[in-house]
C-alpha cells in the first residue's frame, strides 16, 4: 500500500547492545513488550540516544500508554515512573491473560502518538500517563514528573 515504506526485519530476540543500536537508527521507538527487563533496556537505549519512546502495556482489563520524549533533555523517562526492582511481581500476559481488544486499543493509541511525534502534529502524551480501565471503559490521565533521583536520567545530565 505504501511503496515508500521500507520494513527492516530484525531477530525476534535481541540484547541490550542491539536494542541501543536499533534505537539509534529510529525516529521514534515503540515499546510493546511484556516484561520489565526489556522495558528498562529499551528506555535506557532511548535515553542514551535521545529518542522519543511510546510505551504501552496491557494486562487483564488494564491498559497504559505514555510518551517519554527523550529528545527533550528535561523529559522524564520510563525509569522515572517505574523504577527497577520496585515493581510489583511481574504480571505477564501469558499467565495473567489480557482482554484481547485491549491490546488493539493500546496499540492504536501508541500508533497515533508515534505518527504525531513523527509529523510534529498536535500535543503528544509526553509527560503524561493514560490509564485505561477497560471494564468500566474509563480513562484516567496522570502527570509523570522527572524523578530527580532517577539513575538513568542522571547519566544524561
Ligand atoms: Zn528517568
Amino acid at each position: 500500500m505504501n511503496p515508500a515504506v521500507t520494513i527492516t526485519r530484525v531477530a525476534a530476540r535481541v540484547g541490550a547492545a542491539e536494542i541501543a543500536e536499533l534505537a539509534a537508527s529510529a525516529d521514534v521507538v515503540l515499546d510493546c513488550c511484556d516484561n520489565f527487563e526489556t522495558r528498562h533496556a529499551v528506555n535506557r537505549a532511548c535515553v542514551m540516544h535521545g529518542k522519543p519512546l511510546v510505551s504501552g502495556a496491557a494486562v487483564r482489563f488494564d491498559g497504559q500508554v505514555a510518551v517519554f520524549d527523550l529528545s527533550d533533555p528535561k523529559s522524564p523517562c520510563y525509569h522515572c515512573l517505574f523504577g527497577e526492582g520496585d515493581e510489583l511481581e511481574e504480571t505477564r500476559c501469558a499467565t495473567m491473560g489480557v482482554f484481547a481488544p485491549l491490546v488493539g486499543i493500546v496499540g492504536a493509541t501508541q500508533a497515533a502518538e508515534a505518527l504525531k511525534l513523527i509529523a510534529g502534529a498536535g500535543v503528544t502524551l509526553a509527560g503524561r500517563l493514560l490509564v485505561l480501565d477497560a471494564l468500566a471503559m474509563h480513562w484516567r490521565e496522570l502527570a509523570v514528573p522527572r524523578d530527580p533521583a532517577c539513575p538513568v536520567c542522571r547519566e544524561r545530565g
